[in-house]
């Protein structure tokens, strides 16, 4: 059986309640810097439980703006890892630092606290981890490396909206969390980005960089006021800002985030019941002290177990209709990072887990009819090319 329909990886779901919200903001007299943005910002903010929010064009530019607000310059380095889209360590690069990749954990494949610790030089300024999949890394344990060492947590949160670590919602757990609202990702603005902070310094810069490093406000000025139309850029900043059309949409998607996290959480349970029983598939391992969104449905083939490759099986499934993804290449991989410098070979836990795995199709809009087929075709597949 072949089906019809592409089933992707991922997709947004948009219905006519936000269609009705991008228009009336369209008949509005503000489509950008207007009441909508302060209001995402607000309600973003109190849903992941952190003081301050700062909404900006980007998951990207999100991770820029908060790299410049953790302080990141000239030949500073940040510790992150390579199992993630390469917006984690590019962020460093646009600051003129230094991405230094340290290797993740063979059961959550997040990054390894104790690669971090290995990985600190006198030149660390930041650890940027990344809640790969939904699944939150090891907040607690990193913070603690973090204080010790005197380093600024910049959390990469663009998978793990409404996830939990130890009972508290991800977003006001880390100096900085970062998210994005791309249409993969659990809600989306089309475009667009969030940075979450508890710290009213770190606030101040991510507002400052968003807009030009201009100030208007004649407190922060440095020459005396001249005027009303007044205003100074004081350091070199961007124009990031997220438009009132793309942050009335984000509240209207906000408020369905949570049926949407359940709706990836009962598609996720019918995967793990159907994968655990294949012997040849070895799917997600949660730590008992998370709750996790769960963006992606990775699952690890066993090549020991398999007479063909990832390719092969990866081919067939996307012959079948389903659009799987492999999330990620190791980000030092790309023609980019050798040209600067980095070797194969930093990360053998990550190279070892990118040849194994498939993300297969999850997003809430997804029928339970789309999740058997799934499962069906997944199921063939392997049992063709298995060694049993
Ligand atoms: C999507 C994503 C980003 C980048 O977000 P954009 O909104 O596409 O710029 C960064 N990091 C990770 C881990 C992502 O998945």
């Amino acid at each position: 059986m072949v089906s019809n329909n592409y089933i992707p990886y991922g997709t947004q779901w948009i219905d006519d309640e936000d269609i009705k919200s991008v228009v009336s903001v369209l008949k509005s007299d503000w489509l950008t810097t207007g009441p909508k943005v302060a209001e995402f910002e607000k309600k973003f903010a109190r849903y992941v439980n952190a003081k301050y929010a700062v909404a900006v064009s980007s998951g990207t530019a999100a991770l820029h703006t908060a790299s410049f607000a953790a302080g990141i310059s000239k030949d500073d380095e940040a510790i992150t890892t390579p199992m993630t889209f390469a917006a984690s360590s590019n962020c460093v690069l646009y600051q003129n630092g230094i991405p230094v990749f340290a290797d993740i954990d063979k059961k959550t494949y997040n990054i390894d606290p104790k690669e971090i610790e290995k990985k600190i030089t006198n030149k660390t300024k930041v650890i940027i981890p990344v809640d790969y999949t939904g699944q939150p890394c090891d907040i607690d344990v990193i913070n603690e490396i973090a204080e010790k060492n005197n380093l600024i947590v910049l959390e990469d949160a663009s998978h793990s909206i409404g996830s939990k670590y130890k009972g508290k919602k991800i977003g006001g757990l880390s100096d900085l969390s970062i998210f994005s609202f791309h249409p993969v990702k659990h809600i989306t603005t089309g475009e667009g980005g969030m940075i979450t902070t508890n710290s009213k310094d770190m606030y101040g810069k991510l507002l400052l960089f968003r807009n030009h490093g201009i100030y208007k406000n004649s407190e922060n000025l440095i020459s005396s006021d001249e005027g009303d139309w007044f205003y100074e850029q004081q350091v070199l900043g961007y124009n990031y800002r997220l438009t009132d059309i793309q942050c009335v949409l984000g509240l209207s998607q906000l408020k369905k985030v949570d049926s949407f996290i359940k709706r990836r959480n009962e598609i996720v349970k019918k995967y793990n019941n159907a994968f655990e029983k294949v012997d040849e598939i070895i799917t997600p391992s949660q730590l008992d002290y998370v709750e996790s969104s769960w963006h992606l449905y990775v699952i690890q083939l066993d090549l020991d177990e398999l007479k063909v490759n990832r390719k092969i099986i990866f081919d067939e499934f996307r012959k079948n209709n389903l659009g799987v993804q492999v999330h990620y290449i190791p980000v030092y991989f790309h023609p980019y990072y050798k040209q600067i410098g980095y070797k194969r070979g930093l990360c053998p836990n990550a190279e070892w887990l990118y040849k194994r795995i498939i993300s297969l199709p999850l997003y809430p809009k997804m029928t339970d009819e789309d999740a058997e087929y799934v499962i069906d075709t997944v199921k063939k597949v392997i049992k063709k090319h298995s060694k049993r």
